[in-house]
């Protein structure tokens, strides 16, 4: 077994001094970017078989664009938005605080409506939100997003709902474990009289909803559907069901996409208070989050938006697409226990002296290129500290370079397994150490 290494012990750090993140926002560090890279993995892994393709919008866009496209009274425009304002040109921007906007104003520059339809894309990045700080809820957080636009179809908010689900097991979850919770809002006809509806009966229990939902009966009423303040939790139980004010089409829509999702056998719980806090959706909309719990935060949030694109300046494009939360799937992936290291060397290169110093550098760089994983200390001179490292490492092999061995054109390899080691000629040891690897692994 390698000997641990001893930390020298830490120096105290006045944080207080010290140039911290903003809040609400964290370091990505190697171990955790691990989880990052399979979530990526297997998203292309995953999505490529559904069709999607990868598109990213620039970090920056025009601030105006989320304030027309998610709404101007809702959270995340109203309080939550990171803007500046641009030095030379005084234009107004803002940092991404979802992609649906961003990539829909993608499809419609790049005239994406005239290749042909749906246009399936995905985007993985970060999106900022000034939202209070807390567990699974950041300010610089990730995205994986999902978006089909061009086609009303039922079957492509099942497609996403299915892709979505997919994704989520190959990634290692349980669908036992796992929870679709779906709804429909409705559309520009149909939506109108819901809402009536809904402001008659909060009205009738004005005295025992919270104040802010009394402000948004005025300015967005379905948000007191979303609203988590106990009082309004209970009043909101009885409040009418916008299933039974869907006009005939939105009717049928729903139940299309529910028919597909019961033939393919995914199970799903109707839920008439989500309405997701975004003003762009319509018709479908969902949410999937872990069974345990029922204050357990979403993994993920979609719907149809079936006139965004409209609104943005481009044709009537109807479109769907899904949002996971990337960080609330690593805390997942945790609690999984799903586990993920680096590569391991195969070989530890040790050099003694000037003349190997220089050697070594050339040697690395040939077996670097020959793919086999080699790790070295070449700012080290000291040979105790070198064998200390690869005892660490753990290597399989260690290549030891001296001074004679320079000057005979020759390298010791030693098997760290059993200790044997053996003098070969530079010129072969890759040859030979890519046949060693082959049997040992
Ligand atoms: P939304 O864009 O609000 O529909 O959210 C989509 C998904 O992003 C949610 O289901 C969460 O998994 C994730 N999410 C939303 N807000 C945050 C946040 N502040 N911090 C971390 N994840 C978030």
């Amino acid at each position: 077994m390698p000997s641990k290494v001893k930390q020298p012990p830490l120096k105290r750090i006045n944080k207080r001094r010290l140039l911290q993140t903003p809040r609400g926002m964290k370091d990505i560090l190697p171990e955790d970017y691990l989880y990052y890279d399979y979530l990526i993995e297997v998203t292309k892994k995953t999505l490529e078989f559904y069709n999607f393709r990868r598109c990213e919008p620039p970090v920056l866009e025009k601030a105006e664009l989320y304030n027309k496209s998610i709404g101007s009274n809702t959270d995340i425009v109203e309080k939550e938005m990171y803007t500046l304002k641009t030095k030379e040109e005084g234009e107004f921007l803002a940092l991404r605080p979802e992609y649906t906007a961003g990539i829909v104003r993608a499809y419609i520059e790049n005239g994406m409506f005239n290749w042909p339809q749906p246009i399936k894309l995905y985007s993985f990045g970060p999106v900022f939100r000034h939202e209070k700080p807390q567990a699974g809820r950041y300010r610089q957080f990730y995205q994986l997003n999902i978006e089909s636009i061009g086609d009303a179809s039922s079957a492509l908010d099942a497609e996403v709902i299915l892709a979505s689900r997919a994704f989520l097991e190959n990634l290692g979850f349980n669908q036992s474990d796992l929870e679709i919770r779906i709804n429909s809002i409705g559309c520009n006809r149909c939506r109108p009289l819901y809402i009536r509806a809904l402001v008659r009966y909060c009205k009738q229990h004005l005295k025992d909803i919270c104040k802010d939902c009394q402000k948004r009966l005025k300015t967005n009423p379905l948000r007191v559907l979303d609203c988590k303040n106990p009082k309004c939790v209970v009043i909101k139980e009885k409040a009418p069901s916008f299933l039974d004010y869907l006009c005939g089409d939105c009717k049928d829509h729903f139940k299309n996409v529910l028919d597909i999702l019961d033939n393919v056998g995914v199970s799903y719980v109707l839920d008439k208070t989500l309405v997701r806090g975004l003003d762009y959706y319509s018709r479908t909309v969902f949410e999937i989050r872990k069974k345990e719990k029922e204050t357990s935060l979403s993994l993920a949030g979609g719907g149809r938006y079936d006139y965004l694109v409209k609104l943005l300046g481009g044709l009537d494009r109807p479109a769907v697409g899904v949002a996971f939360g990337v960080e609330r799937l690593v805390e997942e992936l945790k609690v999984i226990k799903k586990k993920f290291e680096f590569p391991k060397p195969k070989v530890f290169l040790i050099q003694i002296g000037d003349a190997a110093k220089k050697q070594a550098f050339i040697l690395l760089e040939k077996l670097r290129k020959a793919n086999i994983l080699t790790e070295a200390n070449l700012e080290k001179d000291n040979i105790n500290s070198q064998i200390k490292n690869a005892d660490r490492v753990n290597a399989p092999y260690a290549l030891i370079l001296g001074q004679q061995e320079v000057l005979d054109g020759m390298i010791i390899l030693k098997d760290m397994t059993s200790g044997l080691q053996e003098t070969i000629p530079l010129e072969r040891i890759i040859e030979e150490l890519k046949k060693r690897l082959v049997r040992k692994f």
